[in-house]
């Protein structure tokens, strides 16, 4: 493709993504499509001869499109939001062109530094300590693997790295009984056995129980094994219940347990001062990872991770090969260090025109709207007198299910919102995913979508009653 054909491209693609931004509400939410029907529209051999640009895009209209789930859908309340915006797009093409691999300062120094200065900005914008330091990762599970495997070594003072597990005393790591799936996988990669990881209980509102912690950690102890870790949620995934840090944090000091803050959806709550009280005691954390691809309107992916001890991340993770070492080595920030992969995508420009081009107070208004959208249909719910909440709402999730009559059996009530759940998103007006909460079977539905409004959530809401209504009930 010549530079003379992509300037003609890269204009009609900017003016289709500008008409994708305004029409996405036309899309079905989800496509109507059964497995391999996409793939039995591709050929199964590649083009040995060069194809037009024309017909990649008559494809993509014609094939990938109709495929799509459309996560910029005002009516997507499904699983979390997934950050977009239009400064945050872009960046995007922005760094796509540069193609910079921006692995150590000496490959892009402005990507290196950018990331640096936009990681203080939000690390003071999210009420961190101003001790703490921040680094751009892929995505939170791999965040959460970094903190495992400091935990790890700073427990065995960094003989697993050197030996391996050989005559390491066994190690445990301690997640609420509502922790992420992300805890038990990252547990699993990093070493400790899926035994090794204790889901200790909740309260009603689905918070880990301190007191139940130390319990677990004093049994440990007297067995003799090695608490290494504790990972506390702020806003879990299945109905955003808030651990409480404060007693956590004490406990894990106490007995000197790493403590790690997964905060993946819920950290962008943290923009508001008011809602500060989210992470009260975080002083006595070792991390923090947030996700900014989330609920902060910046494209997928962009994950933030913040440590209070620096050298104990890189200890457990730098190596320096001769093909990698620079002249500055000591004056500055080689991300590879900072987590697992070594080659790095710039994400820090698109972090960078999301909070420039909407500015703190902007990022705070749609935060704040959000959460106010959310209590508003939590209102709604639980006054409606055949459906019912089935979580706190802390924020912007509700959980919630429907109850025609008190008569029905909870296997009963489970396969009528299964059902529910079913034609809701087949009607391809609407997107919501479910999760199961004490056992039972429960809707979840959250705004949190860049330029989500109270009407959209309202219209959806009663798309959700009168389909609900209109179901025969067994
Ligand atoms: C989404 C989520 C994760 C996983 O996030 P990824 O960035 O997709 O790895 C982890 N923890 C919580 C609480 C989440 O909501």
């Amino acid at each position: 493709m010549t530079h003379t054909e992509f300037r003609q491209r890269a204009h009609e693609l900017a003016d289709w993504m500008a008409d994708y931004f305004e029409n996405v509400a036309q899309y079905p939410v989800k496509p109507a499509v059964s497995p391999g029907d996409i793939k039995a529209q591709l050929p199964e051999h590649p083009p040995i001869a060069s194809e037009p640009f024309e017909a990649l895009m008559d494809d993509f209209q014609k094939i990938i499109l109709p495929g799509m789930t459309h996560w910029s859908h005002p009516q997507f309340f499904a699983y979390f939001p997934t950050g977009n915006s239009a400064p945050s797009v872009l960046a995007e093409m922005l760094t796509a062109t540069i193609g910079a691999q921006c692995m150590i300062w000496q490959t892009s120094p402005a990507a290196e530094e950018l990331e640096e200065r936009v990681m203080e900005w939000l690390r003071d914008m999210l009420g961190l300590p101003s001790d703490w330091v921040g680094v751009i990762q892929d995505t939170a599970s791999t965040a959460t693997l970094a903190a495992l495997i400091t935990a790890r070594e700073q427990a065995t003072e960094w003989a697993v790295n050197q030996r391996g597990f050989y005559q390491s005393a066994r190690l445990r790591v301690y997640a609420s009984a509502q922790a992420h799936s992300s805890i038990l996988k990252d547990v699993r990669i990093a070493g400790y056995g899926e035994d090794n990881l204790v889901y200790i209980p909740t309260d009603d509102a689905y918070a880990m129980i301190p007191e139940a912690l130390e319990q677990a950690i004093l049994a440990d102890l007297e067995q003799g094994y090695l608490p290494a870790c504790a990972i506390a949620a702020v806003g879990t995934t299945s109905s955003t219940a808030i651990d409480p840090l404060r007693p956590i944090g004490e406990i894990c000091r106490r007995h000197g347990v790493f403590l790690h803050v997964d905060a993946a959806y819920a950290g962008a709550a943290l923009l508001l001062p008011e809602m500060r009280g989210l992470i009260d005691g975080i002083e006595q954390a070792d991390s923090l990872v947030f996700n900014p691809h989330k609920w902060m309107f910046t494209n997928f992916d962009c994950t933030a991770y913040f440590v209070r001890n620096k050298s104990s991340l890189l200890r457990s993770f730098s190596i320096l090969p001769e093909y990698l070492k620079t002249p500055e080595d000591q004056l500055v920030n080689n991300y590879r260090d900072w987590g697992i992969p070594l080659g790095r995508r710039f994400r820090a420009l698109k972090l960078w025109f999301v909070i420039r081009t909407y500015g703190v107070e902007g990022l705070q208004g749609k935060i704040r709207s959000h959460i106010e959208y959310g209590q508003r249909l939590a209102a709604v719910i639980a006054a409606a007198p055949d459906f019912e909440l089935m979580a706190p709402v802390s924020l912007n999730l509700v959980c919630f299910r429907y109850r025609p009559q008190a008569a029905l059996s909870p296997e009963d009530l489970d396969r009528l919102n299964e059902q529910l759940l079913l034609r809701l998103n087949a009607s391809g007006r609407i997107l919501l995913t479910q999760t199961r909460l004490s056992g039972r079977y429960v809707l979840r539905m959250v705004a949190g979508q860049t330029d989500a409004t109270w009407e959209e959530m309202e219209k959806g809401w009663q798309l959700v009653a009168e389909m609900a209504r209109g179901m025969e009930v067994f």
